[in-house]
């Protein structure tokens, strides 16, 4: 392995899946569904299958039927208007619209911020594109983690070429605001900064929040990426069906580098995810109901085992402090709470360059089954 990548290893989440297969422990680690999206987007798929669409090379940019369903998705729900066939590019998944993004966008030597804690393939995809990671802490204040404007103006120097936000964001649940999207979109602009937004958890946004696309902001569109997946809007995260919309130069970069990574993705699963977006707002509102009351069960659970919860307002994480349990080291305390415990979770330290700030939390995933969450968390008052 080079000196690039030397310092990854395996991904946290491969290392916990299979801590839970292997100790029979119930699985909110990772991030992924335990039931599938909806039946006619399935059926969308196998048709497509059937009549022969996309079982061939599909188009590079992606197909039209996809590529004109996530441009009217972003003008129906945004009022972002993007042209189907220069400002799409359909990825495979959003972690591939991360990779080719960052590889076409950086110079070796160039600095990236990001909020940290930082989804894992940030920091690798960074690092492969010789890139320097420069991370701004969230921190918890009443309640949730927040971002401070002042530390992430500070982190600002003369080699600085893009921003890499995410929002709702994976680990913590903090949907930044309004307010801080604007003071993120003036930074940017002022200092000339290219903008990659991950927004893949846009429609998972609970009670009074919004999730508003960076890119609606004032100077924004010209200079911003957005990113998302049909992975946890549809549940579907095994079909790795993503995208990436912007101004056509920064789309056309993006798709040099995805030419060489992957050329294409997968062709029936997109005519598939073409139908699901057009699906009508009901299905997202119940999606959100249903992720709404998960997020209630999981979260009442775990304040009633002894954790210090963050209640999210998006996603489908809970970041919790576990210091309340007499704990303070994370990454022990989720080695051992198979064996304790019977539950596999995440010691946020990983998405963090200062551990030290990440250790005493861990994040639990509620996309699950309610009775599982309720196993789960029977499970966990053992800890007390
Ligand atoms: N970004 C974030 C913040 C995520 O949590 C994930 C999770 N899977 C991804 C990107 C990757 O998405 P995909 O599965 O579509 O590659
Ligand atoms: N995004 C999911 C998570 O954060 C899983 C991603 C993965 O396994 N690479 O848990």
């Amino acid at each position: 392995l080079n000196r690039r990548l030397a310092e990854f290893g395996t991904t946290i989440f491969a290392e916990m899946s299979a801590l839970a297969l292997s100790t029979g422990s119930i699985n909110l680690g990772q991030g992924f569904p335990d039931t599938d999206g909806p039946e006619e987007v399935r059926e969308a798929a196998v048709r497509a299958l059937r009549d022969g669409r996309g079982n061939q090379y599909p188009p590079g940019p992606g197909v039209p039927a996809l590529r004109a369903a996530i441009s009217a998705h972003q003008e129906r729900r945004y009022g972002l208007s993007y042209d189907v066939d220069t400002e799409v590019l359909v990825t495979a998944g959003a972690t591939e619209a991360i990779a080719a993004t960052l590889l076409a966008l950086l110079e070796p030597g160039d600095e990236v911020i990001a909020l940290e804690p930082y989804y894992d393939s940030y920091a690798a995809c960074i690092a492969m594109a010789g890139g320097t990671r420069v991370p701004v802490t969230l921190r918890p204040h009443e309640g949730s983690f927040r971002l401070d404007l002042d530390e992430l103006r500070d982190a600002v120097t003369d080699r600085t070429r893009l921003l890499l936000i995410n929002t709702p964001h994976n680990p913590t649940g903090t949907v930044l605001t309004r307010a801080e999207l604007a003071a993120v979109a003036e930074l940017a602009v002022e200092r000339d900064l290219l903008v990659v937004t991950d927004e893949v958890y846009e429609h998972l946004v609970f009670d009074d929040a919004e999730h508003l696309p960076l890119a609606g902001f004032p100077g924004m569109r010209e200079r911003t990426v957005t990113i998302g997946s049909a992975g946890k809007t549809f549940s579907f995260t095994g079909w790795k069906v993503g995208w990436a919309t912007g101004s056509r130069e920064l789309v056309t970069a993006v798709r040099s580098a995805k030419q060489f990574l992957t050329y294409v993705s997968s062709g029936p699963f997109q005519y598939a995810v073409a139908e699901a977006l057009a699906l009508p707002d009901t299905y997202f509102e119940t999606l959100r109901a249903d992720m709404r009351a998960k997020r209630d069960v999981l979260a009442a659970g775990l304040a009633e085992a002894g954790f210090e919860v963050f209640r999210p307002a998006g996603t489908y994480f809970i970041t919790t402090d576990i210091r309340p349990l007499g704990e303070s080291d994370g990454f022990a305390f989720c080695r051992a709470l198979p064996e304790r415990a019977g539950v596999v979770a995440i010691p946020n330290a990983v998405f963090y360059d200062h551990r030290e700030a990440g250790a005493p939390f861990v994040r639990f995933a509620f996309c699950k089954r309610t009775d599982v969450l309720q196993a789960a968390t029977d499970r966990l008052l053992q800890l007390r």
